[in-house]
């Protein structure tokens, strides 16, 4: 990956603020270039459960990219031995934790997608299994993509 602008080498489409341009050309590039260079938001910005993504095309697939992340109970804080009985009751501690669980996976999903060099994970589930007795695997995935933004005047 070469950037159009100083010609530096980089390995991956990560270190890139657009297609062509690097992260650290961009900001020197002027209002006018910036726009007519138009990327897409930051990766967290497009990541969806649908198969597309307003505004932008789907410009290559890089395949299936997944977080896992295997949880033990006793991780799941001081719930311990008295988790059957705030079961049904007060769950709100436990769907906290499974909350930030599923946000560790995500976040490992992206990283993987940043890696093949999209900017873009589309088509994004969560799983959850328990795998033994106390033992639970949260899993995401999604197909991650290189996206470009479309014309930005359609919408
Ligand atoms: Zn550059």
């Amino acid at each position: 990956m070469k950037c159009e602008r100083c010609g530096k080498e980089y390995p991956s489409r990560y270190y890139f603020k657009t297609k062509t341009i690097c992260r650290e050309c961009f900001p020197k590039l002027s209002e006018t270039e910036k726009e007519r260079a138009m990327q897409p938001p930051p990766m967290h910005g497009l990541t969806t459960t649908a198969f597309t993504i307003d505004g932008y095309r789907i410009v290559e697939s890089f395949g299936v990219v997944r977080g896992i992340i295997v949880r033990s109970r006793s991780i799941f804080g001081t719930i311990g031995a008295s988790l059957q009985t705030i079961f049904g009751g007060n769950i709100t501690l436990f769907s906290e934790l499974c909350e930030q669980t599923r946000e560790e996976a995500f976040e490992m999903m992206v990283s993987h997608a940043e890696e093949r060099g999209a900017n873009a994970v589309i088509g994004v589930r969560y799983d959850a299994t328990e795998i033994m007795q106390g033992v639970t695997e949260v899993l995401c995935y999604g197909t991650a993509v290189l996206v470009e933004a479309t014309s930005t005047k359609k919408r």
